[in-house]
């Protein structure tokens, strides 16, 4: 199918995908942290519209998981290997094992401060499928990257990267997310067109893969997502959720990003394709 077919009308309803909001608590927290925050969960009125994800550090993963929220639960990363010699490593099955039904692959700050290649984020989301964990792929570029022009052909670099390692089958296992680098932790978020470009791509990219799952899958924005941003974010037709970072540390507001998404999904808020 071609870039062009992909967006014709009718295709890319957002409503046939229920949204997705993950917490990526990052590298935050402890057991007291853990409680309150389900403590504030329990109290909440959590959207049914909307899937829910929370991804604490992977020593956390077992506690939040024995709280039995109606929340996903995710990991942050997964070692390709399923066991062996990986000091300080934690495979997919493992993961699992704790209570995890997610995980998030290929987080920026694991492909460059980690210096995570294309293809081992590929092998990761490979392991994580076959643990059988949904995955929540995060590709997106620098800003000298994309000061030069090449956001598009990175991001695209890095999505068919993995999708090279998703059978068919398994494309309604994954999310991804586009997150600019240079919007991660800077309070500085991508303006609502500027992402929904890029998530369009990702959508075509998808279509081509196969039509039908593609418009299933979820296409998340990270970047300083805010409950102020978050309303603007979800008008726009291929922006199916949120990955957090700092924000998802406030339970309250958290649940305020999942909201904005909530009423796009019960239609309280036109998509901006729909002519709102
Ligand atoms: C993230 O870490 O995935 C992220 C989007 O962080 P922040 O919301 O803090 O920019």
């Amino acid at each position: 199918m071609t870039r062009e077919s992909a967006a014709a009308p009718g295709l890319r309803e957002p409503a046939s995908r229920n949204p997705i909001v993950a917490g990526n608590w990052k590298m935050n927290g402890d057991h007291a942290f853990v409680e309150r925050y389900v403590a504030s969960l329990r109290e909440a009125d959590l959207p049914s519209a909307v899937e829910l994800v929370l991804c604490p550090p992977t020593c956390y993963l077992s506690a939040l998981a024995r709280a039995d929220l109606a929340i996903g639960i995710g990991g942050q990363d997964v070692h390709w290997l399923d066991a062996g010699p990986c000091t300080g490593s934690v495979a997919a099955r493992m993961i699992r094992d704790c209570g995890a039904t997610w995980s998030i692959v290929g987080h920026s700050e694991r492909r460059i401060g980690l210096s995570e290649s294309d293809e081992m984020v590929a092998d990761k989301v490979d392991a994580a499928l076959r643990a059988g964990l949904r995955v929540i792929v995060c590709v997106g570029e620098t800003l000298a990257e994309r000061e030069a022009g090449s956001a598009e052909t990175v991001v695209l670099r890095q999505l068919d990267t993995v999708l090279a390692r998703v059978p068919e089958a398994a494309l309604a296992q994954i999310a991804v997310a586009y997150e600019p680098v240079w919007a991660i932790g800077t309070g500085r978020t991508a303006t609502p067109e500027v992402a929904q470009a890029m998530h369009a791509l990702v959508r075509a990219r998808l279509i081509e893969m196969n039509a039908e799952s593609a418009m299933s899958v979820c296409i998340l924005y990270g970047g300083s997502v805010t409950p102020e941003n978050a309303r603007l974010l979800a008008r726009e037709q291929d922006i199916d959720g949120a990955l957090v970072g700092g924000a998802s540390l406030d339970p309250g507001d958290f649940l305020r990003i999942a909201g904005a998404f909530a009423e796009r999904a019960t239609g309280a808020l036109q998509s901006r394709a729909a002519g709102a």
